[in-house]
C-alpha cells in the first residue's frame, strides 16, 4: 500500500506495489497457465490463469485504487471489457447510451447485444431533463463517455448518476479520454467505470487492454463469474505493459494536456480551420462542468476544415502526426472518425450526432508542441485549394 491517496504516488505504488516472494520492486510476468495443487481440494490461491493471475491481479488492484472502486478486472480490449459489462443484463432490459459514443460501443450494442433482445437507445446525455425523460420501465443502464467521441460533449456525470440511481439505473462511465488522473466516475456517483487501457493508460500505443471497476459488491461477485465464465482475460505479459504504462500517466497527460491547448489555440486562430471542439476553451459549452468534475480538458481535440482546404492533401502532407485509429499515446494522432474510427454508424445517425464528412480528430501527443504546430501548420498550408 502507498500510505497516500495522491494520485502521482499512487500510480507507481498503488495496488501490489512488489512482489512478496522476493521484493522485486516490479511484480513479476507469471507467464503460466496453470499452478500446482498442494493436494486434492487445496491449492495456493491460483487455480488456472483465465480464474486469477498474479500479474493480472496486480494490475486489477492498481487500477481499483486509482478509480477509487474495490474491485478492478482486466480484459484483452476495452471492447472485452464493455462486453463483459454489457453481459450483466438480460433479454427485455434495455440500455440508454450518450448521442456521442466510441463507434465500436454503438456497434456492440446494435449488432450483437440487440441479437440477444438487449435493446438500446442514443439520448441526449448533456442534458439531464431530456435524459430522465427517456428512461422507460426496462431501462436498467445508461453508458456515458465524458468528454463523448468524437465532439467532446461533456456530460454532468454527477447528475445523470444521481437521477439514474433515483429510477434504478445503473450507471457506466467509459473513462478512457480521461482516465482516473483526470477523472474519477465513481467518485461522482458513477457504478461502474471502464477503460480502454490501449490509449492513454497503456500511453505508447503497444498493448491492446480493456479495465472495468466497480465498488460494489455484489456487481462485483457477477462481473467476477462473468469475467471467468466468457473469457476475454488480459495475458500476464500485457498486463505487465500495462502496470508500467501507468506509472507515467501522471508526467505523460500533464505534457498531453498542456501540448493540447496550445495545439487547440493554434487551429481555433488558423483561417483554415472552421470549428475547434475542445473543452479547454472558457467558451465551450461544457467547460465549467468538465473544470468542475475533471483535473483537466485532457488532450482530445476534433476540428472540421474550411471549404478551402483538401481534407486528404492535409492528412497526406503531415509528417510528425501519424494518420491512425487510437488516441492516447506518446505520438500525436490523427483520424477521420466517419470512415475511420465512427464508419460503424450509419450515416443518418452520424449526421444527426454531428460527425460531418470534414470532421477530423486528433489525439495531441507528447513531443515537442512547437514541432506538433509546425506540422499542422506546414499540412494545412500545403492543403489550401
Ligand atoms: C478505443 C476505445 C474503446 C474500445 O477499446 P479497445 O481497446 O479498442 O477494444 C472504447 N471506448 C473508447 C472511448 C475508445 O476510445
Amino acid at each position: 500500500m502507498a500510505g497516500t491517496t495522491r494520485d502521482e504516488t499512487l500510480l507507481i505504488h498503488g495496488g501490489i506495489p512488489e512482489d512478496p516472494r522476493t521484493g522485486a520492486v516490479n511484480v513479476p510476468i507469471y507467464q503460466t497457465s496453470t499452478y500446482r495443487q498442494d493436494e486434492l481440494g487445496r491449492h495456493r490461491g491460483y487455480e488456472y490463469s483465465r480464474t486469477g493471475n498474479p500479474t493480472r491481479e496486480a494490475l486489477e488492484k492498481l487500477i481499483a485504487d486509482l478509480e477509487g472502486g474495490r474491485f478492478g478486472f482486466a480484459f484483452a480490449s476495452g471492447m472485452a471489457a464493455l462486453t463483459t459489462v454489457l453481459s450483466l443484463f438480460s433479454a427485455g432490459d434495455e440500455i440508454l447510451t450518450s448521442a456521442n459514443v466510441y463507434g465500436g460501443t454503438f456497434r456492440v450494442l446494435d449488432k450483437v447485444f440487440r441479437n440477444f433482445g438487449i435493446a438500446y437507445r442514443m439520448v441526449d446525455t448533456t442534458d439531464a431533463d431530456a435524459f430522465e425523460a427517456q428512461i422507460g420501465p426496462n431501462t436498467k443502464a445508461v453508458i456515458v463517455e465524458s468528454p463523448a467521441n468524437p465532439l467532446l460533449d461533456v456530460t454532468d456525470i454527477a447528475e445523470i448518476a444521481k437521477r439514474a440511481k433515483a429510477r434504478g439505473v445503473m450507471t457506466i462511465v467509459d473513462n478512457t479520454f480521461m482516465t482516473p488522473y483526470l477523472q474519477k466516475p465513481l467518485e461522482l456517483g458513477a457504478d461502474v467505470v471502464v477503460h480502454s487501457a490501449t490509449k492513454y493508460l497503456g500511453g505508447h500505443s503497444d498493448v491492446v487492454a480493456g479495465l472495468a471497476v466497480v465498488d460494489d459488491e455484489e456487481t462485483a461477485k457477477r462481473l467476477a463469474f462473468l469475467q471467468n465464465a466468457t473469457g476475454g482475460v488480459l495475458g500476464p505479459f500485457d498486463s505487465f505493459l500495462l502496470i508500467r504504462g501507468i506509472k507515467t500517466l501522471g508526467v505523460r497527460l500533464d505534457r498531453h494536456c498542456e501540448n493540447a491547448l496550445a495545439v487547440a489555440e493554434f487551429l481555433r486562430a488558423s483561417d483554415a480551420v472552421e470549428i475547434v471542439h475542445f473543452p479547454g476553451f472558457a467558451d465551450h459549452p461544457g467547460h465549467a462542468i468538465q473544470a468542475r468534475q475533471a483535473r483537466g480538458a485532457g488532450a482530445m481535440i476534433s476540428f472540421s476544415l474550411r471549404e478551402n482546404v483538401d481534407l486528404r492533401l492535409f492528412l497526406k502532407s503531415l509528417r510528425l502526426v501519424a494518420l491512425a485509429e487510437s488516441l492516447g499515446g506518446v505520438e500525436s494522432l490523427i483520424c477521420h472518425p466517419s470512415t475511420m474510427t465512427h464508419a460503424s454508424i450509419p450515416e443518418e445517425i452520424r449526421k444527426k450526432v454531428g460527425i460531418s464528412d470534414s470532421l477530423l480528430r486528433l489525439s495531441v501527443g507528447i513531443e515537442h508542441r512547437d514541432d506538433i504546430v509546425a506540422d499542422l501548420k506546414r499540412a494545412l498550408d500545403a492543403a489550401r485549394r
